[in-house]
């Protein structure tokens, strides 16, 4: 009997849970993010957040989408509130092929599996292809979501440099040859092609053949996750890695930044060989996506102008990425860097040498002023001389504010 008692526990820390002998191996990889970490000062009203990730949603217009939710529920309440498939709705699923339409990329709606956002479009595509000690090649920098996935299922991160035209093929294929060499296996390349979260670049036109050419070589399959693509600043879009290697890409797209990230809307266009076992992954996380959230999407792209309002949400993220970019210019010491977006949510700033910008945060928010320190966007530790500066969320002013606060906190910091 008393053999098979768990160890008693050694350390504080141990004591402090009681449950830290049974934990599965895999989260140890499971860490709060830095940027989680945050919300909570970040959101005190006297602190300007340039820290969080939040799509700002005012220009929805909040009266039609109540009539049309009410109108679900009187017209088609018992389907909407009743399960689904977990492929997800049919009509959305075509909808979301005309979505995709947009970028290059010819689907058949069975391909396509709606998720609970993109989010967990990453978890299932990690859940399927990675097993412990798998790699996976990501940008350097890289979302933190994504980064929390490979964690939670063991993959190694080995990260790729990119440039101000993203990705860096060249050194994409050194990283797959040394990693290769070393004994390793590669799974995929995730990568964000557009308005990448965090670096604010946009992966060239020109190197996208080459990219994909690459991983076809090295057996690596690429994972592209697209969130941003329809909030190119001048309304332009770029041809998705999907659209020219069907077969070697998974596609991950999402309502969040286009429409309401609430809703918790996205989907996954896999490779048609790989679409039943994501289908079955969905349901075994969740039986199915959640039917109401769908057909509130559903209704809402059949009757509404949505491309008028994404150029609306377009306009408004240019005008805070105006505001971000010339206080930048105006206020920051010299000596600092930073990336210039087409679209998107996000500057990448790399400070001078001497300064850390994790060290710095607190010395930061006692200023008022948040930021996402570089570090959360990498799996190595790299990152400490660089930031994360959102400008989706707060008003032009306080986005000039804000910068104006960092500066400050900055220069004081090249004193010490
Ligand atoms: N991928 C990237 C690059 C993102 O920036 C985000 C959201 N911040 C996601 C995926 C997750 O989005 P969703 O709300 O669809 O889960």
């Amino acid at each position: 009997m008393t053999e098979n008692r768990p160890s008693k526990p050694q350390s504080g820390r141990q004591n402090l849970d009681p449950h830290l002998e049974r934990y599965a191996a895999r989260t140890a990889g499971m860490t709060a993010s830095e940027i989680r970490a945050l919300f909570a000062v970040a959101s005190r009203p006297e602190v300007v957040s340039l820290a969080g990730g939040m799509p700002n949603l005012a220009a929805l217009p909040l009266d039609t989408l109540s009539a049309q939710v009410a109108e679900i529920i009187a017209e088609d309440g018992l389907v909407a509130l009743q399960y689904g498939s977990a492929h997800g709705v049919p009509v959305l699923r075509e909808q979301i092929c005309e979505i995709m339409a947009l970028e290059g990329i010819k689907a058949h709606p069975d391909d396509v599996v709606v998720t609970v956002g993109s989010q967990m479009g990453l978890d299932m595509v990690t859940r399927l292809f990675c097993d412990p000690g798998d790699v996976v090649i990501a940008e350097g920098p890289s979302y933190v979501g994504a980064l929390g996935s490979f964690a939670a299922y063991q993959a190694q991160v080995v990260h790729v440099a990119m440039d101000d035209q993203g990705l860096v093929p060249s050194l994409l294929r050194e990283a797959l040859d040394r990693t290769e060499k070393a004994g390793r296996r590669v799974k995929f390349l995730y990568t964000i092609p557009n308005f990448h979260n965090p670096a604010g670049v946009t992966l060239a036109v020109e190197r996208r053949a080459e990219i994909l050419e690459i991983c076809r070589e090295h057996g690596v399959l690429v994972v592209e996750d697209n969130p941003y693509g329809l909030l190119g600043f001048d309304g332009q879009t770029y041809p998705a890695l999907r659209s020219t290697d069907p077969d070697n890409v998974v596609y991950l797209g999402s309502f969040s930044k286009t429409f309401a990230s609430g809703l918790r809307v996205g989907w996954v266009l896999a490779p048609h060989a790989v679409r039943e076992k994501l289908v079955l992954a969905a349901e075994s996380a969740t039986l199915c996506p959640p039917t109401f959230n769908q057909m509130i999407v559903s209704r809402y792209l059949a009757t509404h102008d949505w491309k008028g309002q994404i150029k609306k949400f377009r306009e408004n993220y240019r005008d805070r990425r105006d505001a971000m970019l010339s206080a930048l210019e105006q206020y920051l010491p010299a000596g600092c860097s930073w990336t210039k977006p087409d679209g998107g949510f996000y500057v990448w700033v790399t400070v001078p040498e001497g300064v850390d910008t994790k060290a710095m945060l607190p010395r930061a928010v006692t200023a008022r002023v948040a930021y996402a320190s570089g570090t959360g966007f990498y799996a190595d530790g790299f990152g400490s001389r660089q930031m994360r500066l959102s400008y989706c969320y707060p008003t032009p002013e306080r986005i000039r504010e804000g910068v104006r606060r960092l500066a400050a906190v900055l220069e004081s910091e090249m004193d010490l």
